[in-house]
């Protein structure tokens, strides 16, 4: 049976499809229709036949590039269609490539166009939603280890890192930082408190290159332990620079589910949002850290520009010293039981 997997929303969520893929991938041949940025992130994957893009707000916008990427799945003769991103276009896209099972969440907008509705269980973390989509509701839980992502860097990605740590290797226990979400109130304010509260530590500083402003006021917190690696490297070698790292320190945003993916562990910092709402972090030694109780939390399914309420004490009053104590656990390798 061959199945195609159609993923293009954050890529978060491309990163927790990677369970789903290999389950899939246990049952026959699977391709993975994904965003551009998506595509690059599970290259090297090896459960996956075939990746293919879908640059729908670019190259393949609008109706005709709707058609013309219909045109290509109808060549790949699937059997049925997984669809870990519910929007009308995905199911219309999936419609219109004649893939005659159709499955998805019984919630997402397109679900008029699946012929299977799994149910959404908002309770369950968002890498158990999706692999539900393969094995249904009533399956047994898998072991943990199955639900974890997981991503796969190449000699490429382990040459840029290499690059840019330099010298910078070595010593000190190196602890990555994600400091910058494109949701503003989860920007958690605290980093380069964090950086100056730790200084048996050194950090890189992970991101894109709009985080190149938070990273310099991180070095200026902690001279001389700061690299920045904001925007100087391709989502594939970032993860690998998490992998170097004996720790992230990262707000609700992708860097956390690369650090499950590549088996860091990692400390992630919610502010408007919950891990309840199923994207907290799943590597081992992992926790989620935020103020509770606090009634206005949470407040928004993503996290708002700016504070509704003007106080943003979901995010100013998540104590530093408190994830400083955190993470110092993690820099203590564990014992082997
Ligand atoms: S309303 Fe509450 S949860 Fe939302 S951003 Fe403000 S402080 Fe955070």
């Amino acid at each position: 049976m061959s199945s195609l997997i159609i993923q293009t929303s954050f890529l978060g969520d491309t990163v927790l499809t990677t369970p789903l893929i290999a389950a899939l991938a246990a049952r026959g041949p699977v391709d993975v229709l994904a965003t551009p940025a998506g595509a690059t992130i599970l290259h090297g994957n090896p459960a996956i036949r075939a990746l293919l893009v879908y640059d729908k707000r670019g190259a393949d916008a609008g109706i005709s590039g709707l058609r013309r990427v219909a045109r290509r799945l109808r060549d790949g003769r699937y059997d049925a269609v997984y669809l870990a991103q519910g929007s009308l276009r995905s199911a219309v896209l999936a419609r219109a490539a004649g893939i005659p099972r159709r499955v998805g969440f019984d919630t997402s907008a397109g679900r008029a166009f699946y012929t299977e509705r799994v149910a959404f269980n908002r309770t369950a973390h968002h890498a158990e939603r999706l692999w539900r989509l393969s094995a249904g509701n009533n399956a047994a839980a898998p072991e943990a280890e199955a639900l974890r992502p997981r991503l796969y860097p190449g000699a490429e990605e382990h040459a840029a890192v290499d690059a840019l740590l330099g010298d910078f290797a070595g010593g000190a226990p190196l602890v990555a930082l994600a400091p910058g979400s494109i949701w503003g109130t989860k920007r958690w304010p605290h980093f380069d408190a964090l950086a100056a509260g730790i200084e048996e530590a050194r950090f890189v500083v992970i991101g894109s290159a709009d985080d190149n402003g938070l990273a310099a006021s991180i070095a200026r917190a902690a001279p001389g332990r700061v690299l920045d690696a904001s925007g100087r490297l391709s989502l594939l070698a970032s993860a690998t620079l998490i992998a170097r790292c004996t720790a992230l320190v990262a707000n609700d945003s992708a860097p956390t589910h690369l650090a499950s993916g590549v088996g860091t562990p990692t400390i992630t910092l919610f502010g408007p949002t919950v891990p309840a709402f199923g994207f907290g972090p799943l590597a081992p030694r992992s926790e989620s850290l935020g103020v509770e109780p606090l009634a206005c939390r949470p407040c928004h399914p993503h996290g708002p520009k700016v504070c509704p309420l003007g106080h943003f004490q979901c995010m100013r009053s998540l104590e530093p010293s408190r994830v400083v104590a955190r993470l110092r656990i993690l820099l203590v390798p564990p014992t082997a039981s």
